[in-house]
Protein backbone atom coordinates (compact mmCIF):
# COMPACT_ATOMS: atom_id res chain seq x y z
CA UNK A 1 0.00 0.00 0.00
CA UNK A 2 1.29 3.19 -0.90
CA UNK A 3 0.52 6.81 -1.96
CA UNK A 4 2.45 9.58 -1.53
CA UNK A 5 1.81 12.95 0.91
CA UNK A 6 1.34 16.24 -0.32
CA UNK A 7 2.15 19.29 0.88
CA UNK A 8 -0.38 21.72 1.44
CA UNK A 9 0.86 23.87 -1.08
CA UNK A 10 0.54 21.14 -3.58
CA UNK A 11 -2.54 20.66 -2.47
CA UNK A 12 -3.34 23.15 -2.90
CA UNK A 13 -2.30 23.96 -6.53
CA UNK A 14 -4.13 20.54 -7.92
CA UNK A 15 -7.01 21.71 -6.73
CA UNK A 16 -6.88 25.23 -8.14
CA UNK A 17 -4.94 23.78 -11.65
CA UNK A 18 -8.76 21.22 -11.59
CA UNK A 19 -10.89 23.91 -10.61
CA UNK A 20 -8.94 26.19 -13.45
CA UNK A 21 -10.05 23.17 -16.53
CA UNK A 22 -13.46 22.98 -15.13
CA UNK A 23 -16.04 25.77 -16.86
CA UNK A 24 -15.60 29.14 -15.30
CA UNK A 25 -19.71 30.01 -14.90
CA UNK A 26 -18.25 33.71 -15.27
CA UNK A 27 -15.93 33.90 -17.83
CA UNK A 28 -18.34 31.66 -20.01
CA UNK A 29 -21.54 31.36 -19.30
CA UNK A 30 -23.27 28.47 -20.80
CA UNK A 31 -26.80 28.94 -21.43
CA UNK A 32 -27.76 25.23 -22.47
CA UNK A 33 -26.20 23.60 -19.44
CA UNK A 34 -28.63 24.41 -16.47
CA UNK A 35 -25.54 24.27 -13.70
CA UNK A 36 -24.13 27.80 -12.55
CA UNK A 37 -22.07 29.70 -9.85
CA UNK A 38 -23.84 29.55 -6.86
CA UNK A 39 -25.59 32.60 -5.68
CA UNK A 40 -24.04 35.55 -5.53
CA UNK A 41 -25.44 37.32 -3.03
CA UNK A 42 -25.01 34.70 -0.13
CA UNK A 43 -21.58 32.38 -1.50
CA UNK A 44 -19.79 35.33 -3.35
CA UNK A 45 -16.59 34.67 -5.20
CA UNK A 46 -14.34 36.68 -3.63
CA UNK A 47 -14.25 36.22 -0.22
CA UNK A 48 -10.57 36.67 0.91
CA UNK A 49 -10.02 33.25 2.40
CA UNK A 50 -10.85 31.30 -0.64
CA UNK A 51 -7.53 31.57 -2.16
CA UNK A 52 -6.17 29.11 0.97
CA UNK A 53 -8.89 27.25 0.42
CA UNK A 54 -9.38 24.93 -1.92
CA UNK A 55 -12.31 22.96 -0.60
CA UNK A 56 -14.49 25.87 -0.12
CA UNK A 57 -12.92 27.07 -3.74
CA UNK A 58 -14.62 23.88 -5.39
CA UNK A 59 -17.53 24.29 -3.70
CA UNK A 60 -17.92 27.89 -4.27
CA UNK A 61 -16.91 26.67 -8.31
CA UNK A 62 -20.23 24.53 -8.14
CA UNK A 63 -19.03 21.97 -10.45
CA UNK A 64 -21.68 18.60 -11.26
CA UNK A 65 -19.98 15.01 -10.85
CA UNK A 66 -23.36 13.65 -12.33
CA UNK A 67 -22.81 10.08 -13.85
CA UNK A 68 -19.54 8.17 -13.27
CA UNK A 69 -16.34 9.40 -14.39
CA UNK A 70 -14.27 5.56 -14.43
CA UNK A 71 -15.41 4.90 -17.26
CA UNK A 72 -17.13 5.94 -20.69
CA UNK A 73 -17.75 9.54 -21.67
CA UNK A 74 -18.07 12.41 -19.27
CA UNK A 75 -19.32 15.78 -18.97
CA UNK A 76 -16.01 17.66 -20.52
CA UNK A 77 -16.96 21.24 -18.66
CA UNK A 78 -15.88 19.41 -15.39
CA UNK A 79 -13.05 17.29 -16.34
CA UNK A 80 -11.02 18.87 -14.04
CA UNK A 81 -11.87 17.88 -11.07
CA UNK A 82 -13.47 14.69 -12.63
CA UNK A 83 -9.86 13.49 -13.04
CA UNK A 84 -9.35 14.34 -9.03
CA UNK A 85 -12.07 11.63 -8.52
CA UNK A 86 -10.96 9.43 -10.61
CA UNK A 87 -7.33 9.26 -9.17
CA UNK A 88 -9.16 9.01 -5.72
CA UNK A 89 -11.08 6.02 -6.72
CA UNK A 90 -7.99 4.34 -8.52
CA UNK A 91 -6.17 5.04 -5.44
CA UNK A 92 -8.51 3.18 -2.50
CA UNK A 93 -9.21 0.50 -5.18
CA UNK A 94 -5.54 -0.68 -5.97
CA UNK A 95 -3.93 0.87 -2.59
CA UNK A 96 -6.17 -0.04 -0.22
CA UNK A 97 -8.30 -2.63 -1.71
CA UNK A 98 -5.36 -4.26 -3.45
CA UNK A 99 -7.26 -4.21 -7.04
CA UNK A 100 -5.17 -4.27 -10.56
CA UNK A 101 -4.97 -0.90 -11.59
CA UNK A 102 -7.96 0.33 -13.81
CA UNK A 103 -10.05 -3.13 -12.61
CA UNK A 104 -12.38 -1.29 -11.18
CA UNK A 105 -14.81 1.40 -11.24
CA UNK A 106 -16.74 3.70 -8.66
CA UNK A 107 -18.04 7.06 -7.61
CA UNK A 108 -18.15 9.32 -4.86
CA UNK A 109 -21.88 8.64 -3.18
CA UNK A 110 -23.96 10.29 -0.97
CA UNK A 111 -23.06 8.25 1.81
CA UNK A 112 -22.43 4.26 2.77
CA UNK A 113 -26.27 3.86 2.34
CA UNK A 114 -26.21 4.57 -1.43
CA UNK A 115 -22.72 2.81 -1.65
CA UNK A 116 -24.16 -0.37 -0.63
CA UNK A 117 -27.38 0.05 -2.54
CA UNK A 118 -25.63 0.92 -5.75
CA UNK A 119 -23.29 -2.31 -5.66
CA UNK A 120 -27.24 -4.48 -4.92
CA UNK A 121 -28.64 -2.67 -7.67
CA UNK A 122 -25.47 -3.29 -10.20
CA UNK A 123 -25.61 -6.98 -8.73
CA UNK A 124 -29.50 -7.53 -9.06
CA UNK A 125 -29.44 -6.63 -12.58
CA UNK A 126 -26.54 -9.07 -13.25
CA UNK A 127 -28.35 -11.89 -12.19
CA UNK A 128 -31.55 -11.02 -14.19
CA UNK A 129 -30.25 -9.72 -17.18
CA UNK A 130 -27.52 -12.13 -17.64
CA UNK A 131 -28.84 -15.02 -15.93
CA UNK A 132 -32.27 -14.63 -16.04
CA UNK A 133 -33.29 -14.74 -12.54
CA UNK A 134 -36.24 -13.52 -11.57
CA UNK A 135 -36.81 -11.15 -8.40
CA UNK A 136 -37.97 -14.05 -5.96
CA UNK A 137 -34.77 -16.28 -7.26
CA UNK A 138 -32.24 -13.63 -5.70
CA UNK A 139 -31.70 -13.36 -1.85
CA UNK A 140 -29.61 -11.04 -0.19
CA UNK A 141 -27.67 -12.42 3.24
CA UNK A 142 -26.23 -10.29 6.23
CA UNK A 143 -25.76 -10.68 9.52
CA UNK A 144 -28.21 -9.95 12.49
CA UNK A 145 -25.44 -6.77 13.05
CA UNK A 146 -25.37 -5.61 9.52
CA UNK A 147 -26.49 -1.82 9.17
CA UNK A 148 -30.01 -1.36 8.41
CA UNK A 149 -29.17 -0.22 4.68
CA UNK A 150 -29.05 -4.30 3.92
CA UNK A 151 -33.05 -4.05 4.45
CA UNK A 152 -33.41 -0.90 2.93
CA UNK A 153 -31.98 -2.18 -0.17
CA UNK A 154 -33.68 -5.44 0.25
CA UNK A 155 -36.99 -4.24 0.25
CA UNK A 156 -35.92 -1.42 -2.92
CA UNK A 157 -35.01 -3.64 -4.89
CA UNK A 158 -38.06 -5.77 -4.40
CA UNK A 159 -35.38 -8.97 -3.31
CA UNK A 160 -35.36 -11.73 -0.56
CA UNK A 161 -33.33 -11.40 2.38
CA UNK A 162 -31.36 -13.88 4.92
CA UNK A 163 -30.60 -12.67 8.04
CA UNK A 164 -28.17 -14.82 9.52
CA UNK A 165 -28.33 -14.78 13.57
CA UNK A 166 -24.60 -14.13 15.52
CA UNK A 167 -23.17 -15.86 18.31
CA UNK A 168 -23.89 -13.15 21.07
CA UNK A 169 -20.31 -13.32 22.47
CA UNK A 170 -18.01 -13.30 19.60
CA UNK A 171 -21.05 -11.89 17.12
CA UNK A 172 -19.43 -14.47 14.28
CA UNK A 173 -21.93 -16.03 12.44
CA UNK A 174 -23.35 -18.76 13.30
CA UNK A 175 -22.85 -20.79 9.74
CA UNK A 176 -24.45 -23.66 11.32
CA UNK A 177 -27.60 -22.08 11.43
CA UNK A 178 -26.90 -20.15 8.24
CA UNK A 179 -26.69 -23.51 6.59
CA UNK A 180 -30.11 -24.22 7.68
CA UNK A 181 -31.79 -20.73 6.65
CA UNK A 182 -29.79 -21.34 2.83
CA UNK A 183 -31.57 -25.41 2.05
CA UNK A 184 -34.56 -23.94 2.91
CA UNK A 185 -33.91 -20.72 0.97
CA UNK A 186 -32.83 -22.96 -2.12
CA UNK A 187 -35.60 -25.48 -1.39
CA UNK A 188 -37.73 -22.76 -1.82
CA UNK A 189 -36.42 -21.81 -5.14
CA UNK A 190 -34.18 -18.99 -4.33
CA UNK A 191 -30.81 -19.50 -6.73
CA UNK A 192 -28.88 -16.28 -6.82
CA UNK A 193 -27.12 -14.79 -3.17
CA UNK A 194 -25.87 -11.34 -2.60
CA UNK A 195 -23.40 -11.52 0.54
CA UNK A 196 -23.06 -8.93 2.41
CA UNK A 197 -19.78 -9.22 4.10
CA UNK A 198 -19.26 -6.22 7.21
CA UNK A 199 -15.88 -5.04 7.51
CA UNK A 200 -16.60 -3.97 10.68
CA UNK A 201 -20.31 -3.51 11.87
CA UNK A 202 -21.14 -0.37 13.10
CA UNK A 203 -22.18 -1.25 16.38
CA UNK A 204 -19.36 -3.61 17.42
CA UNK A 205 -16.82 -3.58 14.97
CA UNK A 206 -17.17 -6.92 14.34
CA UNK A 207 -15.38 -8.34 11.08
CA UNK A 208 -17.37 -10.80 9.43
CA UNK A 209 -15.84 -14.19 8.79
CA UNK A 210 -14.90 -14.42 4.88
CA UNK A 211 -13.55 -17.64 5.14
CA UNK A 212 -16.36 -19.80 6.85
CA UNK A 213 -18.74 -17.76 4.90
CA UNK A 214 -16.75 -18.90 1.26
CA UNK A 215 -16.49 -22.31 2.36
CA UNK A 216 -20.00 -22.55 3.34
CA UNK A 217 -21.67 -21.27 0.06
CA UNK A 218 -19.10 -23.26 -2.02
CA UNK A 219 -19.95 -26.57 0.08
CA UNK A 220 -23.28 -26.00 -1.10
CA UNK A 221 -22.54 -24.81 -4.71
CA UNK A 222 -24.50 -21.77 -4.27
CA UNK A 223 -24.59 -18.80 -7.47
CA UNK A 224 -22.72 -15.94 -4.84
CA UNK A 225 -21.39 -12.42 -5.00
CA UNK A 226 -19.77 -10.73 -1.75
CA UNK A 227 -20.44 -7.34 -1.53
CA UNK A 228 -18.07 -5.81 1.23
CA UNK A 229 -19.65 -2.75 3.77
CA UNK A 230 -16.28 -0.87 4.46
CA UNK A 231 -18.39 2.12 5.58
CA UNK A 232 -17.53 1.74 9.15
CA UNK A 233 -14.31 0.21 8.53
CA UNK A 234 -13.05 0.90 5.08
CA UNK A 235 -10.86 3.80 6.30
CA UNK A 236 -9.67 1.93 9.41
CA UNK A 237 -8.99 -2.41 8.93
CA UNK A 238 -7.23 -1.93 5.67
CA UNK A 239 -4.20 -0.21 7.79
CA UNK A 240 -4.57 -2.31 11.14
CA UNK A 241 -4.65 -5.96 9.76
CA UNK A 242 -3.24 -7.33 6.44
CA UNK A 243 -6.18 -9.62 5.38
CA UNK A 244 -5.97 -10.48 1.70
CA UNK A 245 -9.68 -11.67 1.92
CA UNK A 246 -11.07 -8.36 2.41
CA UNK A 247 -9.73 -7.19 -0.75
CA UNK A 248 -10.07 -7.24 -4.81
CA UNK A 249 -7.15 -10.14 -4.24
CA UNK A 250 -10.01 -11.75 -3.18
CA UNK A 251 -12.27 -13.33 -6.51
CA UNK A 252 -15.40 -13.45 -4.65
CA UNK A 253 -15.35 -10.06 -3.77
CA UNK A 254 -17.51 -8.24 -6.03
CA UNK A 255 -17.54 -4.78 -4.97
CA UNK A 256 -16.70 -2.65 -1.88
CA UNK A 257 -18.60 0.50 -0.30
CA UNK A 258 -16.68 3.01 2.21
CA UNK A 259 -17.44 6.35 4.20
CA UNK A 260 -15.07 8.84 4.27
CA UNK A 261 -17.62 11.06 6.29
CA UNK A 262 -16.81 8.35 9.26
CA UNK A 263 -13.30 7.86 10.01
CA UNK A 264 -12.04 9.90 7.54
CA UNK A 265 -13.51 13.16 9.14
CA UNK A 266 -14.63 14.71 5.69
CA UNK A 267 -17.96 16.19 5.37
CA UNK A 268 -21.11 14.57 5.18
CA UNK A 269 -22.06 13.69 1.51
CA UNK A 270 -18.72 11.67 1.03
CA UNK A 271 -19.76 8.07 0.65
CA UNK A 272 -17.83 5.75 -1.94
CA UNK A 273 -18.51 2.47 -3.72
CA UNK A 274 -16.27 0.71 -5.67
CA UNK A 275 -17.57 -2.40 -8.01
CA UNK A 276 -15.07 -4.61 -10.49
CA UNK A 277 -14.82 -3.30 -14.07
CA UNK A 278 -17.15 -5.07 -16.58
CA UNK A 279 -20.27 -4.54 -14.48
CA UNK A 280 -21.18 -1.20 -13.44
CA UNK A 281 -23.47 -0.93 -16.91
CA UNK A 282 -25.83 -3.33 -15.23
CA UNK A 283 -26.84 0.19 -13.52
CA UNK A 284 -27.00 2.22 -16.69
CA UNK A 285 -29.63 4.08 -17.37
CA UNK A 286 -30.73 4.11 -20.91
CA UNK A 287 -32.68 7.58 -20.86
CA UNK A 288 -30.05 9.47 -19.05
CA UNK A 289 -29.94 11.43 -22.27
CA UNK A 290 -29.48 14.57 -21.32
CA UNK A 291 -26.41 13.54 -18.89
CA UNK A 292 -22.99 13.20 -21.72
CA UNK A 293 -22.05 9.48 -21.27
CA UNK A 294 -25.28 8.70 -19.97
CA UNK A 295 -25.70 7.97 -16.11
CA UNK A 296 -24.96 4.63 -14.07
CA UNK A 297 -24.93 5.64 -10.59
CA UNK A 298 -28.38 6.30 -8.62
CA UNK A 299 -27.74 9.66 -7.15
CA UNK A 300 -27.98 11.88 -10.20
CA UNK A 301 -26.60 15.96 -9.94
CA UNK A 302 -23.89 15.30 -7.06
CA UNK A 303 -21.06 18.24 -5.81
CA UNK A 304 -17.51 17.80 -7.35
CA UNK A 305 -16.25 19.15 -3.95
CA UNK A 306 -16.80 15.74 -2.44
CA UNK A 307 -14.61 13.93 -4.19
CA UNK A 308 -11.59 17.02 -3.67
CA UNK A 309 -12.53 16.92 0.31
CA UNK A 310 -11.85 12.68 0.37
CA UNK A 311 -8.69 13.55 -2.15
CA UNK A 312 -7.50 16.04 0.13
CA UNK A 313 -7.35 14.41 2.95
CA UNK A 314 -5.77 10.95 1.47
CA UNK A 315 -3.40 13.04 0.31
CA UNK A 316 -2.87 15.02 3.27
CA UNK A 317 -1.68 12.42 5.25
CA UNK A 318 -0.03 10.26 2.68
CA UNK A 319 -0.59 6.28 3.02
CA UNK A 320 1.96 6.36 5.38
CA UNK A 321 1.01 8.91 7.57
CA UNK A 322 -2.81 7.63 7.93
CA UNK A 323 -1.83 3.77 8.70
CA UNK A 324 0.03 5.93 11.66
CA UNK A 325 -3.05 7.49 13.06
CA UNK A 326 -4.80 4.42 12.85
CA UNK A 327 -2.39 2.77 14.62
CA UNK A 328 -2.38 5.62 17.72
CA UNK A 329 -6.02 5.34 17.81
CA UNK A 330 -5.38 1.48 18.49
CA UNK A 331 -3.25 2.03 20.81
CA UNK A 332 -5.63 3.93 22.57
CA UNK A 333 -8.53 1.57 22.59
CA UNK A 334 -5.99 -1.13 23.77
CA UNK A 335 -5.59 1.52 26.90
CA UNK A 336 -9.21 1.91 27.02
CA UNK A 337 -9.63 -1.95 27.15
CA UNK A 338 -7.14 -2.36 29.96
CA UNK A 339 -9.08 0.23 32.17
CA UNK A 340 -12.46 -1.59 31.78
CA UNK A 341 -11.08 -4.93 32.37
CA UNK A 342 -9.75 -3.53 35.44
CA UNK A 343 -12.59 -2.61 36.75
CA UNK A 344 -14.54 -5.70 35.68
CA UNK A 345 -16.18 -4.23 32.91
CA UNK A 346 -17.77 -6.63 30.08
CA UNK A 347 -17.20 -5.64 26.63
CA UNK A 348 -16.65 -6.48 22.71
CA UNK A 349 -13.93 -5.50 21.16
CA UNK A 350 -12.28 -6.57 17.40
CA UNK A 351 -8.64 -6.57 18.32
CA UNK A 352 -8.07 -4.22 14.98
CA UNK A 353 -10.57 -1.97 15.44
CA UNK A 354 -11.50 1.19 17.61
CA UNK A 355 -15.01 -0.02 18.93
CA UNK A 356 -15.55 -1.03 22.63
CA UNK A 357 -19.15 -2.16 22.93
CA UNK A 358 -19.89 -2.53 26.85
CA UNK A 359 -22.46 -4.97 28.39
CA UNK A 360 -24.74 -1.83 30.31
CA UNK A 361 -24.77 -3.84 33.72
CA UNK A 362 -22.04 -1.74 35.54
CA UNK A 363 -23.28 1.54 33.30
CA UNK A 364 -24.98 3.87 35.04
CA UNK A 365 -27.64 5.83 32.81
CA UNK A 366 -26.71 9.17 33.45
CA UNK A 367 -23.18 7.99 32.80
CA UNK A 368 -23.63 6.60 30.06
CA UNK A 369 -26.21 9.88 28.60
CA UNK A 370 -23.12 12.34 30.06
CA UNK A 371 -20.60 11.09 27.56
CA UNK A 372 -22.74 10.21 24.71
CA UNK A 373 -22.34 6.50 24.48
CA UNK A 374 -24.75 5.25 22.05
CA UNK A 375 -26.89 1.97 22.49
CA UNK A 376 -27.65 -0.66 20.39
CA UNK A 377 -31.63 0.05 20.93
CA UNK A 378 -32.75 3.57 22.44
CA UNK A 379 -35.44 1.41 23.98
CA UNK A 380 -34.07 -0.87 26.15
CA UNK A 381 -30.19 -0.61 25.64
CA UNK A 382 -28.24 -4.20 26.17
CA UNK A 383 -24.55 -2.71 24.91
CA UNK A 384 -23.40 0.60 25.00
CA UNK A 385 -20.62 1.80 22.71
CA UNK A 386 -17.48 3.85 22.54
CA UNK A 387 -15.87 4.52 19.54
CA UNK A 388 -12.26 5.77 19.72
CA UNK A 389 -12.06 8.80 17.36
CA UNK A 390 -9.57 12.05 16.78
CA UNK A 391 -11.25 13.61 19.66
CA UNK A 392 -11.72 11.07 22.41
CA UNK A 393 -8.32 11.36 23.95
CA UNK A 394 -6.95 10.11 26.98
CA UNK A 395 -7.54 12.84 28.65
CA UNK A 396 -10.92 12.67 27.97
CA UNK A 397 -11.53 8.62 28.51
CA UNK A 398 -9.73 9.21 31.52
CA UNK A 399 -12.59 11.54 32.87
CA UNK A 400 -15.13 8.91 31.34
CA UNK A 401 -13.07 6.41 33.80
CA UNK A 402 -13.18 8.54 36.68
CA UNK A 403 -17.47 9.52 36.70
CA UNK A 404 -17.04 5.28 35.79
CA UNK A 405 -15.27 4.80 38.91
CA UNK A 406 -17.94 7.35 41.35
CA UNK A 407 -21.09 5.50 39.72
CA UNK A 408 -20.01 2.26 40.68
CA UNK A 409 -18.66 3.53 44.22
CA UNK A 410 -22.21 5.04 44.66
CA UNK A 411 -23.99 1.88 43.29
C1 LIG B 1 -22.73 4.26 8.66
C2 LIG B 1 -22.84 2.93 8.01
C3 LIG B 1 -23.57 2.73 6.84
C4 LIG B 1 -24.41 3.82 6.21
O1 LIG B 1 -23.74 4.96 5.95
P1 LIG B 1 -24.40 6.39 5.74
O2 LIG B 1 -23.22 7.16 5.33
O3 LIG B 1 -25.00 6.82 7.03
O4 LIG B 1 -25.41 6.24 4.64
C5 LIG B 1 -23.59 1.48 6.27
N1 LIG B 1 -22.90 0.47 6.84
C6 LIG B 1 -22.17 0.62 7.96
C7 LIG B 1 -21.42 -0.54 8.51
C8 LIG B 1 -22.11 1.85 8.59
O5 LIG B 1 -21.39 2.00 9.71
Amino acid sequence: MYWKKYSRQKIRDVVFEAIGKNLNYRDSPPIGLPASYLDPKVFYSDAPFLSEAPFMSTMVANPNHIGCHTMGDSEPVFSGTQAIERELIEICATQIFGAESDAVDGYVASGGTEANIQAFWVLRNYFIQELGAAHDEIAMVYSSDAHYSMPKGVNLLNIKSIVAQVDEETRLIDLIKLKESLTQAKASGVKYFIVVMNMSTTMFGSVDDMEGAIDLFHSMSLNFKIHVDGAYGGFIYPFSAKDVLYSFQNEHVFSFSLDAHKMLLSPYGTGIVLIRKGYIDYAMTQEANYVKGKDYTLIGSRSGANAVAIWMILRAYGSEGWTAKIAELLDRTDWLCEQLSKRGIVYFRHPKMNIVTMKPDMIDKALAEKYFLVPDDHDSPAWWKIVVMDHVTEGVLDHFLLDLDKSITNA
